[in-house]
Order: structure tokens, then C-alpha cells, then sequence
């Protein structure tokens, strides 16, 4: 089967006039239709930096990310990419807010009716019918995720990044919203690779895991769930046996970096 994702023996530095400083170092991986990778690693390891790369936003020093096939020189549309902040517009109702991509690709005016229609559809589906004209400061942080996912599943992505997405919620909602966002990729058959510092989060969500080691970060280990315990719900993971044996392995990865 031909990778959706090809990340290939991809290096990145940031340079400055004065200094260099290695972020990336040589990491390879796949991701397949149908995947749900979880990548964690240390704060300031280069996670978002892995990401920033693979959407398409800023060229690698070395290797290359593949997807389907092509080098990605450029954003597109096929990878959705949904930022650590929400980055929902205060001036912008929520509808509004969820439309921004197409408006930016300026579609046509049909185009515009059915994204409105679909977008409504969703928001309905996701619990926030009742806010369509809400702005984002009267909705909770989990409703704004929910929001600011939505935002990035109308421009219909095969693809979607995720960085830390629920490092801005309180302990407690960030359980129920990983839940739900979980959920929403996994109904909308949604590859995805989902970035965090946080292991048990890891553990929590894809069908794999990659753990980056500290910067300049290298792939220090790959553990792949039992099917059994992937088709659990986030939540119901965490009361699996397996939760803590696998959250152990993750945490002595962890621990070697030291
Ligand atoms: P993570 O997401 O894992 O916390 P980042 O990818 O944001 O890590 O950053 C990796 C490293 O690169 C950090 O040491 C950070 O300070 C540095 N860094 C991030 N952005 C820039 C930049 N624009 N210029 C220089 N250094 C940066
Ligand atoms: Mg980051």
C-alpha cells in the first residue's frame, strides 16, 4: 500500500545570521490511510517545527515530506492543520469563523451556499446549533475546539495535523474534549497525527505512537497498540489494563533522555 504520508529522513535547522540551531535530525515515518499517530516529545523538542514542515508551511533544511506520492513545497488543501490556539476570529460569529477557508479560496457563490449549509450541519451535529451566531468568547474552551476543528474538516482534508490541541483546557475538559474531537476523526474516517507532550494523552489516542527524543529530536521509539484497545474510545482507554503498561513504556523512553 502506497503511504499517505512519507516523511523522509527530514532534518531542519534554524538559522540565523549569528547561529544554527538544530531542531530536526533525520526523521523518517509513514502514515497510512486510515492512521492515527500520536507524537510526543519534550517541550521545545521541535514538534510544532515537524508539523510547520509536513503542512507545507516552511521548507525542510534536509529530506522531504511526501504526500501521495508529491513533495509538499506548499500548503494544500488535502492536509488540514489545526493549531495549538484556536485561532477563532472575536469579530466573527461562529458559523462565520468555521466558513474562513473557503472564503479565502474565494469559491463560487454555490460553492459558498453548500459550505454554509454543511458547515451549519456539522456545527449542529457537534452540540453547537444553538451558537451559529455566537461569537467565540461566549462559548467554553472545549465548544471552541470543537468549533475551531469543524473550521478545519469543511475544507475537507485527508489529512489533519494536530498540534497540542487541548494543552489550553482544564485537566477535566480536557479529557471530554479529546473524547469528542477523537470521536469526530474517527466518524469522519480522518487520518490523523495528533502532536502532545502529555503520555498519557498518547496513549489516549492513536493507533501508534512516536516518541521524539529531546533536540535536535530523532524517532527514540515507535509502540503500536493492540487493535483491541485502539477501538476504545479515549475515555474507555483509560480504564483498559493495558493503559498503564503501555503509558510505562512510553515513560521509560522518556526517562532514558535524561
Ligand atoms: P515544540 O513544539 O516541541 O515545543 P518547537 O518546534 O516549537 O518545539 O521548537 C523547537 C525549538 O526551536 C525550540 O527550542 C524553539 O525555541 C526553537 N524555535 C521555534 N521557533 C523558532 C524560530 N522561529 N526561530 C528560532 N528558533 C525557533
Ligand atoms: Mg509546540
Amino acid at each position: 500500500m502506497e503511504p499517505m504520508l512519507d516523511v523522509s529522513n527530514l532534518s531542519f535547522d534554524y538559522l540565523s545570521a549569528s547561529s544554527c540551531l538544530p531542531v530536526i535530525d533525520n526523521i523518517s515515518f509513514q502514515a497510512f490511510e486510515g492512521d492515527f499517530i500520536s507524537i510526543v516529545g519534550p517541550s521545545g523538542c521541535g514538534k510544532s517545527t515537524l508539523l510547520d514542515i509536513i503542512a507545507g508551511l516552511m521548507p525542510s533544511s534536509a529530506g522531504q515530506v511526501f504526500f501521495l506520492g508529491e513533495p509538499v513545497i506548499k500548503p494544500r488543501k488535502e492536509i488540514g492543520y489545526m493549531l495549538q490556539r484556536d485561532q477563532l476570529f472575536e469579530w466573527r460569529s461562529i458559523l462565520r469563523n468555521t466558513l474562513l477557508g473557503p472564503e479565502i479560496q474565494h469559491s463560487s457563490h454555490k460553492d459558498k451556499r453548500k459550505t454554509r449549509k454543511t458547515a451549519s450541519e456539522m456545527l449542529t451535529r457537534y452540540d453547537l446549533g444553538g451558537f451559529l451566531g455566537a461569537k467565540p468568547s461566549e462559548l467554553s474552551g472545549g465548544m471552541r475546539q470543537r468549533a475551531a476543528l469543524i473550521r478545519t474538516l469543511i475544507m475537507e482534508p485527508t489529512l489533519l495535523l494536530l498540534d497540542e490541541p487541548f494543552s489550553a483546557l482544564d485537566y477535566q475538559t480536557r479529557l471530554t474534549v479529546c473524547n469528542d474531537i477523537c470521536e469526530i476523526i474517527r466518524t469522519n474516517k480522518k487520518t490523523a497525527i495528533l502532536v502532545t507532550h502529555d503520555l498519557a494523552e498518547a496513549v489516549s489516542t492513536g493507533n501508534r505512537v512516536l516518541v521524539l527524543g529531546k533536540r535536535p529530536s530523532t524517532i527514540k521509539m515507535e509502540l503500536v497498540f493492540d487493535p483491541d484497545f485502539t477501538a476504545l474510545s479515549p475515555l474507555a482507554r483509560r480504564n483498559h489494563p493495558l493503559f498503564n503498561p503501555y503509558f510505562q513504556k512510553l515513560w521509560e523512553a522518556f526517562a532514558h533522555e535524561k
